[in-house]
């Protein structure tokens, strides 16, 4: 939500008879200005953060004289909006540590979900509001404690007057130790899975201003289309590889639970979307994604010949430096595995000369080819080969799963990797 206009469109949308439990992130921008005046503080810089905080609240003062009809809503709207500024400008008098910086990020969704429900209480559309902070907790391994969260939402659900319309914040949580804290950047649609797996929701709907998950990227392929139906494993491949509009961790919690996902968009409601389900048109290739930022690593050993427990002590490094691996080839002499976090690359190359020599590659990019492709079935690997002829590919992979096949090619020919495809698979 960008605007008071698209804050009124959202309230039309939701309007519409069903229960529901609404989960809001914040107003567009707004995580990215309490990011930025968070760092002004770290950077013991109070003056640069008072000036972003007074930037934001006249965004939002003016908001809020264009969304409320009456002069009721509109004062209690800035009232509560007042506090929450009067609250960020506090910092500026405190030491400023990652609990304080956490507590700032959380403000966005607060105040999107309180002027939300005062406009709801405006409209007469009979709603409550819940606070996310009493019953969205993480354990000490920052998963969430999807126990905790079930019985508490249920209680308090239990607990407050009946509504069509239950209104909460994405995003924010408390942690292991009670504090403020959250699920990450993007974490909303996260908020939305697990609460839609809390209370055993009939569908889970994430509405963006995107019509669904695309066949390809956009930025690079024309006439891309939404993907109508996609299988949990489909849309978690494509989630992770690129397609930015679900956050990766989403699919999880509605897998489980075996609960669809229906990708919406608020500017074109009446569009089908994506539906995310246990089904899969069965032998379809349905999209395509692209993971950029990729370097590839090969350890080649000829002692690696018959041996075993090589491959062990190769993963074992990267345990050590705390680096997940995303893609692996192996050969009887050598073994290529990529990563997408390079924090650690120096000292991981160094541990693994023990074992061989090893390559680097960088700038690398993986394109993931996305579908119901049981191995039984012939010609999908053929096809998406073929149709790479004339591009060079370090690393191929098929048969984790039936759902994807791999491909790593230098970031240089991303695009042309992408057409490719998209002209052989698709038209
Ligand atoms: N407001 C948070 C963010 O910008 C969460 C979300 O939008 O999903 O990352
Ligand atoms: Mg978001």
């Amino acid at each position: 939500m960008e605007s008071a206009t698209r804050i009124k469109d959202v309230v039309k949308l939701i309007n519409n008879g069903e229960q529901k439990i609404v989960v809001l992130s914040a107003m567009s921008g707004t995580t990215n200005s309490l990011v930025e005046i968070a760092d002004y503080f770290y950077k013991n810089n109070s003056s640069g953060a008072l000036e972003k905080i007074n930037l934001l609240e006249h965004k939002y003062i003016d908001v809020i004289h264009e969304l409320y009809a009456t002069e009721k809503q509109t004062s209690k709207a800035l009232e509560i909006i007042h506090n929450i500024f009067e609250y960020l400008r506090s910092f500026s008098k405190s030491v400023f540590t990652i609990f304080e910086e956490k507590a700032i990020l959380a403000q966005g969704e607060l105040l999107s979900t309180n002027m939300f429900q005062l406009y709801l209480e405006e409209q007469g559309i009979s709603s409550i509001l819940i606070s996310a902070l009493d019953f969205m907790r993480i354990d000490k391994n920052s998963e969430p404690d999807t126990a905790f969260i079930a019985e508490n939402l249920k209680r308090i659900l239990k607990e407050s007057p009946k509504a069509d319309i239950y209104i909460t914040q994405g995003y924010i949580c408390r942690n292991f130790y009670g504090e403020i804290d959250n699920l990450q950047r993007g974490g909303s649609d996260y908020t939305a899975s697990l609460i839609g797996a809390a209370i055993k929701a009939k569908e889970i709907q994430i509405w963006t201003d995107i019509d669904g998950m695309h066949n390809n990227d956009p930025r690079y392929v024309e006439n891309t289309k939404p993907v109508p139906m996609l299988h949990f494993e489909e849309a978690a491949e494509l989630a992770y590889f690129g397609a930015k509009i679900l956050h990766p961790t989403c699919i999880l919690p509605a897998k489980l639970n075996n609960i669809p996902v229906r990708l919406l968009n608020t500017m074109e409601p009446k569009a089908h979307g994506t539906l995310i389900s246990n089904k899969s048109i069965n032998g379809v290739i349905e999209a395509v994604a692209a993971k950029d930022g990729i370097t590839a690593i090969k350890i080649k050993s000829s002692r690696m010949l018959l041996a075993h427990g090589f491959l062990r002590k190769v993963f074992e490094i990267f345990e050590t430096h705390q680096t997940s691996i995303d893609m692996i080839t192996t050969s009887e002499v050598g073994v290529s595995v990529t990563i997408d976090n390079n924090r650690r690359l120096a000292e991981i190359v160094n541990d693994l000369k023990k074992f061989g020599t090893v390559t680097v590659d960088k700038d690398m990019v993986i394109v993931c080819v996305v579908g119901d492709m049981p191995y039984q079935q012939v010609g999908f690997q053929a096809k998406i080969v073929s149709a790479l002829k004339d591009i060079p590919i370090r690393m191929i992979s098929y048969g984790g799963s039936n759902y994807n096949v791999s491909i790593l090619v230098s970031a240089k020919d991303k695009k042309r990797t992408l057409n490719a495809l998209s002209e052989a698979i698709f038209n």
